[in-house]
């Protein structure tokens, strides 16, 4: 694949203004970038933060004005054209994308940063009825939160992150709330059995009824079309006044995979954002590129990792060099507890315990393997975050029963691993390093 530096006065087009779209567009300036430069918008108003629209917003914490990523003058100021449509075709031979409704911009370079949605409950016949909800923009949370203010039975499919932060909004807001979760645990894709554990009685001791390796059988309809209860595969049946479901979420792939580009459960990108075409970039929630040490192509859906890639894509562009990929992280804000994560876990990694879930309202789990630190998630302890982040960053080798031991502070392991780092040769940077 070659290289692609992008002509001074070219013009970018963005896909998708999401986190990682908008990112990329802001990037490209600071990169000195002078092009035309096109941010290609399908939603209303101005491009907005999607992580409190699960939290804060359904609380009425937050309002509308405050999700936008960027203030709109900052658009302005920086010759970024933030363009209302969809792009219904993307021609690499030509170098045009096509909106809906016909017009056509040419283009030096694509970024696709088009994000994914929300998968749908397969098989069912709930799609039309006005009290379900799916959860991915803010015309859905808008939606959701009025519904939720009139009703009192909420019923979530889906153990996840988003079902689990909407189930704590909406406990706190007085409704009765259900988490329906196909797998024996909660979280399972995304975390190990201890997190997952705490999350249950932390959701638990408020009040919310979790229900573990559930299948949905069918849902009960009543007046207007309204979901009225699900029954389940066990013979259970559960009420509901409205229905979310969260089960997860898929890329939007589908122009990539028309304009005949390499697409597998994502688009697949190289180190640099490039895709099979070298004029087309992709980046956030719908990529797909080599991250860890064994380089496997992962896809990863956080805020960071959009930003992570949106500052490789524009760097790439623009011919300067990529930044150094740290490892992503991600929050999570369920109640009082603050799930925060780094690096990416797998089952079959080792797993240490650092303080005691059952009884602490904060601890720590970090993931190894082959004795080097992959993954840490850390439950409402910033500075522990802090020190897990520069860790795992490091990819250092420490002992387990060191991470255990809550004597010994691991802003200590901090320091051991940076002194070691620097002891060891330019040549071996890759290698782990013990403390
Ligand atoms: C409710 C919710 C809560 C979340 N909470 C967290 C959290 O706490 N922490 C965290 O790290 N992450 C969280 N995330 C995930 C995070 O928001 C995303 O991973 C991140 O913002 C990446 O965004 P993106 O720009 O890649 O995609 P998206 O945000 O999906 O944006 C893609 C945009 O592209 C547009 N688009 C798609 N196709 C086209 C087309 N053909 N033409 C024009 N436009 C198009 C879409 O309409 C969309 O606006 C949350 C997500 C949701 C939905």
């Amino acid at each position: 694949m070659s290289a692609l530096q992008v002509p001074e006065h070219g013009a970018v087009v963005v896909i998708g203004a999401g986190h990682a779209g908008t990112e990329v567009a802001t990037e490209l300036r600071a990169c000195g970038y002078d092009g035309m430069l096109t941010l290609v918008h399908e939603e209303k108003g101005l491009p907005y933060a999607r992580p409190p629209l699960s939290k804060a917003f359904l609380l009425g914490a937050t309002t509308e004005v405050d999700l936008a990523i960027r203030p709109g003058n900052v658009y302005l100021e920086q010759r970024i054209e933030v363009l209302a449509g969809t792009v219904d075709a993307l021609d690499c031979g030509r170098r045009k994308v096509r909106l809906r409704g016909g017009r056509e911009l040419s283009y030096d370079a694509v970024v696709l940063a088009t994000g994914g949605q929300p998968r749908r409950l397969a098989g069912s016949d709930i799609e039309r009825a006005p009290n379900v909800h799916y959860l991915k923009t803010l015309a859905d949370a808008t939606a959701l939160k009025k519904n939720l203010r009139t009703s009192s039975k909420l019923v979530i499919v889906g153990g996840g992150y988003i079902g689990l932060e909407a189930a704590a909004a909406a406990r706190q807001l007085g409704l009765q709330v259900t988490v329906l979760e196909a797998q024996s645990r909660l979280l399972a894709r995304v975390t190990s059995e201890p997190v997952s554990d705490f999350y249950l009685r932390l959701h638990e001791s408020h009040g919310i009824e979790i229900r573990l390796a559930v299948q949905i059988a069918s849902f009960e309809f009543g007046a207007g079309g309204h979901v009225t209860a699900a029954t389940l595969a066990d013979g259970g049946r559960v009420a509901c006044d409205v229905l979310l479901v969260g089960i997860g979420q898929q890329p939007r792939t589908e122009l990539a995979e028309r304009a005949g580009l390499a697409v597998a459960e994502g688009v697949l990108v190289d180190v640099a954002c490039r895709t099979s075409d070298d004029r087309v970039l992709a980046i956030g929630d719908c990529a797909r590129q080599p991250y860890g040490a064994d380089q496997a192509m992962r896809r990863i859906e956080s805020v960071d990792n959009a930003l992570q890639q949106a500052r490789i894509a524009a760097a790439a562009l623009t011919g300067k060099p990529l930044p150094v990929r740290a490892a992503p992280w991600f929050w999570s804000n369920q109640f009082d507890a603050r799930l925060q994560s780094v690096g990416l876990y797998t089952p079959d990694c080792e797993r240490v315990v650092r303080g005691d879930p059952q009884t602490d309202s904060s601890f720590s789990v970090w993931y190894l393997k082959a004795g080097t630190l992959i993954a840490a998630d850390v439950v409402s302890s910033p500075r522990d975050f802090a020190a897990a982040r520069r860790l795992v960053g490091g990819a250092v080798s420490v002992p387990a029963w060191k991470l255990a031991d809550t004597s010994v502070p691991l802003n200590h392991l901090v320091t051991s691993a940076t002194c070691a780092k620097s002891k060891v040769l330019p040549s071996s940077k890759s290698t782990p390093v013990s403390v």
